[in-house]
C-alpha cells in the first residue's frame, strides 16, 4: 500500500471532533469564545436540565459567536429520553443503610419520607409504572448507581425494596432499572415536545436517550417529519442514536443502521451494566459504526477529574486517546464544560491529547478499516461501500494531499470519512446547515458553498482556497468527488485528480 504522509508542517485541521456540553460554566461570553479557540465544534444542550428559555439563550451565543468568528458550529440537543427520577426528598436528604427496607409507593401526596417507627423510608418517583415493571430479585439503583437495592415484594400500589448499598437519597436523583423490561413508550411526550422545538429552534442534531429499538428511531424521525409537514424542503435532524440500556447493546446494529450516528453514552451504560463490559461495549459499537457507516461519539467522564482539577489522571489521557485511536469521530466532554471549574482547559487538554494521537497515526500509517464483518442488509450499502475504497485507493495511488468533495447532503463526505487515513476531506454543500452536521464527521473540514457549482468551477475555487490555505503546492494533488449520483436511483459518483500545475491567480 502506498503510505500518504501529508507534511506535518502544514495547516492541516484537528480531525477528531470535541463535542462540549453548555451549561452554567460555559455561559460567560469569554469562555465560550476561548472553548471555541480550543477547538469545540459542537456544543451539547441537555434538555434533562434548565428550560427552554435557558436553551434558547445558549443556542443565541453560539450563534453569534458563529457569525464573529466565521466558523461553523453544531449544536446537538439531547432529549431526556425515559430518565426515572426520586421526587421531592426532604431538604438534607434520606440517608439509607445496608438492610433497610425502602418503599417505593406508586403516587405520595407531597414528598417522600424518612423512616418513622416501624414504617420504612417512602419513596417515589416521576414513573408510576414503576411499581409495575420491577419484579422480586430485581435492582433498583440510585444516583449512578451509588445506592443499590433490591426488589422484595409487589404489592397493589407499592414495591417493597431491600438496601444491597446504603447513601444519601436526595431529590432528582436518577433510578435505573436495569433487570425490568420497561413499559414505557420512546420517545416519550416530552422527547417529542423538545425535539419540535428544536426544529424550530436553530438546532442541527437531536440526541437520543436510552434507545432499545431501531423502530424507536423511525418513530422520532417521523415525528419530526411530520412536524415539519409534507411539502419542507429540509430533513429531519439526524439522529445520534444514545446506547445506554442493555436492550440498547443487545439491537446496537439495528439502532446504528436506523440511526444517523451513535453515542456510547457511558454514564448510564456503566450503572446499566457491568462495568467491566464497557470498554469492549465501546469497542465494538465503534466497530459496528464504522461497518454500517455512522459517525459515534465518546461519551462521559473522559476527564472527570477536570471538573475540579486543572490537570486529568493518567487514565482520563489515555482513555481519550484511546476513543479516537479506536476510531471515534467525536470526544464528548458533560460535567467539565458545563459546570467545572477549568472547562477551557479541559476543552484544550483533549484538543492536546487528539493533535498527538492524531499525529503518531498518521506518522506511523496507522489507520482504520472496519473490525467488524456485519451481513449488510442492502447491496446499496455494499456498492457505496465499494465505491468509497475505489476513492481511498486513487487518493493514495495519486499522493493526493486532500480529497474534496461536493454533496447536497452530506452522504459522501461521511461515506469517505469512515476510513481514517490521515488525508483531509474538504467537504462542501450549499446548506449551511448540513455543513454543521458534517462536522460529526471524522476529518472532514466542511464549508458552504452557495451555488451548486460544474467541476470546472469547484476545481479552480477549490484548488486556489487550498493553496491560500497552505494545503496545497505546486506539483501536488487534489481528488475531486463529485457527490450526486447521475440517476438518484443509481449508487454512483465522480472522481477526478486534479493536480496543481502552477500557483493558481488569487481572485
Ligand atoms: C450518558 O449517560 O453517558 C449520557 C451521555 O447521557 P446523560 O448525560 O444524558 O445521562
Amino acid at each position: 500500500m502506498t503510505r500518504h504522509l501529508p507534511d506535518e508542517n502544514r495547516p492541516f485541521p484537528s480531525r477528531t471532533r470535541i463535542l462540549a456540553t453548555l451549561g452554567p460554566a460555559t455561559d460567560d461570553p469569554e469562555v465560550l469564545d476561548r472553548i471555541v479557540e480550543a477547538g469545540a465544534r459542537i456544543f451539547r444542550l441537555n434538555f434533562s436540565h434548565g428550560g427552554v428559555e435557558e436553551h434558547r439563550r445558549r443556542i443565541k451565543a453560539v450563534r453569534q459567536l458563529e457569525q464573529e468568528l466565521g466558523t461553523p458550529l453544531a449544536i446537538m440537543g439531547d432529549l431526556p429520553g425515559p430518565k426515572i427520577r426520586v421526587i421531592q426528598v426532604p431538604e438534607g436528604g434520606i440517608e439509607v443503610s445496608p438492610g433497610e427496607d425502602v418503599l417505593f409507593e406508586r403516587s405520595l401526596d407531597g414528598a417522600c419520607e424518612p423512616a418513622a417507627g416501624d414504617r420504612p423510608v417512602r419513596l417515589s418517583c416521576t414513573w408510576q409504572g414503576m411499581v409495575d415493571c420491577v419484579h422480586p430479585g430485581q435492582r433498583v439503583l440510585i444516583n449512578d448507581g451509588a445506592i443499590r437495592l433490591l426488589a422484595t415484594e409487589v404489592m397493589d400500589d407499592s414495591l417493597l425494596c431491600r438496601v444491597t448499598a446504603g447513601g444519601l437519597i436526595t431529590s432528582h436523583k436518577g433510578v435505573n432499572l436495569p433487570d425490568s423490561k420497561l413499559d414505557i413508550e420512546v420517545p416519550t411526550d416530552r422527547d417529542r415536545e423538545m425535539a419540535c422545538w428544536a426544529i424550530d429552534h436553530d438546532v442541527d442534531l437531536i440526541a437520543m436517550s436510552f434507545v432499545r429499538a431501531g423502530e424507536e428511531v423511525e418513530s422520532l424521525r417521523e415525528v419530526m417529519r411530520s412536524h415539519m409537514g409534507a411539502d419542507c424542503a429540509d430533513r429531519p435532524l439526524p439522529i445520534v442514536a444514545k446506547i445506554e440500556v442493555p436492550q440498547g447493546v443487545q439491537k446496537a446494529q439495528k439502532i446504528i443502521a436506523a440511526a444517523d450516528a451513535v453515542m456510547v453514552a457511558r454514564g448510564d451504560l456503566g450503572v446499566e451494566m457491568d462495568l467491566a463490559r464497557v470498554p469492549i461495549i465501546q469497542k465494538r459499537l465503534l466497530s459496528l459504526a464504522r461497518a454500517l457507516d455512522r459517525p459515534c461519539i465518546v461519551a462521559t467522564q473522559m476527564l472527570q477529574s477536570m471538573i475540579e482539577s486543572p490537570i486529568p489522571t493518567r487514565a482520563e489521557a489515555s482513555d481519550v486517546a484511546g476513543a479516537i485511536f479506536d476510531g471515534a469521530d467525536a470526544v464528548m466532554l458533560s460535567g467539565e464544560t458545563a459546570v467545572g471549574a477549568y472547562p477551557v482547559v479541559a476543552v484544550e487538554t483533549m484538543r492536546r491529547i487528539g493533535d498527538e494521537m492524531e499525529n503518531w497515526m498518521q506518522a506511523e500509517g496507522l489507520s482504520l478499516d472496519q473490525s467488524i464483518s456485519l451481513q449488510l442488509e442492502s447491496h446499496a450499502q455494499d456498492d457505496s461501500q465499494t465505491l468509497v475504497a475505489g476513492i481511498w485507493s486513487t487518493a493514495e495511488a495519486s499522493q493526493a494531499r486532500c480529497i474534496v468533495v461536493y454533496s447536497e447532503w452530506g452522504t459522501w463526505s461521511r461515506l469517505i470519512s469512515r476510513s481514517t487515513r490521515p488525508i483531509p476531506i474538504l467537504a462542501y454543500t450549499r446548506r449551511q446547515k448540513v455543513v454543521r452536521q458534517m462536522l460529526l464527521c471524522r476529518g472532514v473540514t466542511p464549508e458552504v458553498m452557495d451555488v451548486i457549482p460544474d467541476e470546472a468551477v469547484l476545481t479552480r475555487d477549490v484548488q486556489q482556497r487550498l493553496h491560500h490555505a497552505g494545503w496545497l503546492e505546486a506539483g501536488d494533488a487534489v481528488l475531486v468527488v463529485m457527490g450526486r449520483p447521475l440517476e438518484s436511483s443509481i449508487n454512483s459518483t465522480r472522481m477526478t485528480v486534479h493536480r496543481l500545475v502552477e500557483e493558481p491567480e488569487l481572485t
